[in-house]
């Protein structure tokens, strides 16, 4: 027999759960088989993520496997490819063959979250982490470990400064809960490093657009408990500021502050899911507009739910729900539900939830909550509601006995800074530089080959104060040859005239390319030959 399809996208709280409601409500019905597409083969619990980056957490706590989590419904672990809506097709990206995989439905449902937004703000995507899931938690971590060990034998003060300031944009709460466990972490680590990092050289930045923190999950008493508290601990928290461009070396503000560091995690803006804004499907605010049973508007089989989904509020047409795992959770239920009833040809929900309060983590065995619009509870009583009543929502038992023996060892056994990093290898790197930075100093060491994307570069060299300028580069142009073709140090400056894109190659990576490459080695060593002449010209020589 042909199964009728219903087709989830998205393994986040949103998808999981209505899979978990669907396949309780269609035990019965066996014509209908439930299919779930996820990037990963796991739930992970995001409200938790920080804990990770902080080392409260093991690396696989917050996550579930969404086979145990979900036994009667059929996983695809691939990346969605393309939709149509027309034709009632989802189709999937090729993954051990060539072969795209097109999935049939008769129902189906977006759940695929929201992301961070990079493309409003250059160099964002070059030079800030994410954090909105697993993978973003891990590679901070692993980040923060490596720019506290290289401070700690850094000679250059000016670098081990940039090393020893951290940037976390957007003050809701993932960026405040983040950078309270940064802080507590960071902190931790200098204690142990024995002297050799000293607390007061470490500068953490929260930079926030509004006026105070959690402005819209939150009251202001306890904003101003939650800041107040950081502040304590020592984070710097930038309020009106907005992150407006990032670099290799500073974060740029919109009030004009630079602040040279190494580390910039952006938090802000979110953005829909890039999938749901390509389909000629209603949309509000870049979500997909639904009413309160959850359909989207004008289609009977299309249906939408969690932080790609704009829903009606309960209390205000004009409102949506908040993006917040608390609504996701509950609209999965009227959703389920709904296409049950749709189904059977009986009378669908309205989503009329209201939230419950919301709670933030600020580390150190604090918290802020407020509960039922009206309970405001803070410090340690908070950080127990926070932890007891996340650990009681955890999907699946296991999970709740490991998350819960890791908070035990955390508590008895001091955290240790090991990386886990994955060996990835990235041949081409996308670096973004602003007006008067510098690329490479002359006498540095030779280790990229770079192609500008878009931009101007100067390339020069310095005697006794006085700049002699041996060329201006421009879009499709490359520099960085001469180190690399004759094994030896940079013998110019290259420094940034206008705002510009770069691509890098590893000097492996060129070394490759050049080997097998003819006619590319041939021109790259006439070029070299042109510059070559024309410095020792500059130099006198
Ligand atoms: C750090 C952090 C802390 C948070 N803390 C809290 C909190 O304390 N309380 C609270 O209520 N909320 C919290 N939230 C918000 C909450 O996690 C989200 O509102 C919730 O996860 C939304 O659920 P969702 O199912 O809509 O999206 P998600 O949980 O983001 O799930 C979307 C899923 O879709 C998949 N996907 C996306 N695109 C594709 C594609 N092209 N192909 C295949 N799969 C795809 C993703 O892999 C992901 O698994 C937090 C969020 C973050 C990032």
């Amino acid at each position: 027999m042909n199964k009728k399809n219903i087709v989830i996208l998205g393994g986040g709280f949103a998808g999981i759960y209505t899979a978990m409601h669907l396949e309780r409500l269609l035990s019965k019905q066996k014509e209908y088989e439930l299919i779930l597409v996820n990037k990963e083969n796991y739930f992970v619990y995001q409200p938790m993520l920080a804990e990770i980056v902080g080392g409260s957490l093991g690396i696989v706590d917050s996550v579930s496997p969404i086979h145990r989590l979900l036994p009667k419904t059929s996983l695809h672990i691939r990346e969605i490819d393309s939709i149509d809506i027309n034709n009632k097709t989802v189709t999937l990206a090729p993954q051990f063959s060539h072969t795209p995989l097109i999935l049939h439905y008769e129902h189906i449902v977006f759940a695929l979250g929201n992301s961070t937004d990079f493309r409003s703000t250059r160099g964002l995507y070059q030079h800030a982490f994410p954090f909105k899931n697993l993978s973003d938690a891990l590679t901070i971590r692993n980040h923060l470990i490596s720019v506290l060990e290289a401070s700690i034998l850094e000679k250059d003060p000016i670098l081990r400064q940039k090393l020893l300031t951290f940037v976390v944009a957007g003050g809701g709460f993932s960026g405040t809960e983040l950078v309270a466990e940064m802080n507590d972490f960071i902190q931790a680590f200098a204690k142990r490093s024995r002297g050799r990092i000293n607390p007061d050289e470490i500068d953490i930045y929260l930079v926030h657009s509004k006026e105070r923190l959690m402005d819209r999950e939150i009251s202001e008493s306890l904003s101003r408990y939650a800041e107040k508290i950081l502040r304590s601990r020592g984070v710097n928290i930038l309020f009106g500021a907005k992150l407006i461009s990032a670099t290799p070396e500073d974060a740029i503000l919109n009030n004009g502050t630079r602040i040279e560091c190494k580390t910039i995690i952006a938090t802000a803006p979110s953005s829909a899911n890039s999938l749901v804004e390509s389909l000629d499907l209603p949309l509000e605010k870049k979500r997909l507009k639904t009413d309160r049973t959850l359909q989207v508007i004008g289609k009977t089989d299309v249906w939408a739910a969690g932080d790609c989904a704009y829903v009606p509020l309960a209390k205000s047409e004009n409102e949506p729900c908040p993006p917040t795992a608390q609504f996701a959770i509950r609209q999965a239920k009227v959703l389920a539900h709904n296409i049950y009833a749709s189904i059977q040809g009986k009378k669908k929900k309205t989503f009329n939830f209201t939230s419950l309060g919301m709670l933030g983590a600020l580390g150190h065995h604090s918290a802020v909550a407020e509960l039922f619009g009206c309970i405001k509870v803070s410090g340690l009583l908070a950080w127990f509601l926070w932890r007891s009543l996340y650990w009681v929502k955890l999907p699946g038992f296991d999970r709740k006995v490991r998350v819960a023996f890791s908070w035990l060892i955390d508590m008895l056994i001091p955290q240790e800074s090991v990386q886990l990093k994955l060996g990835e290898h990235q041949a081409l790197a996308e670096v973004h530089y602003e007006p008067g930075e510098i690329i490479f100093h002359e006498g540095d060491a030779g280790d990229y080959l770079y192609i500008i994307i878009d931009g101007k570069i100067e390339i020069y060299t310095e005697r006794e104060g006085e700049k002699k300028s041996i060329a201006i580069l421009g879009k499709g142009e490359i520099f960085g040859e001469q180190a690399l073709l004759n094994e030896r140090t940079r013998s110019a400056t290259a420094g940034c005239l206008e705002s510009s894109d770069i691509l890098a190659l590893k000097k492996a990576d060129f070394g490759a390319l050049i080997s097998n490459l003819k006619e590319f080695r041939e021109k790259v060593e006439e070029l070299e030959r042109e510059r070559t002449l024309k410095n020792k010209k500059l130099r006198g020589m």
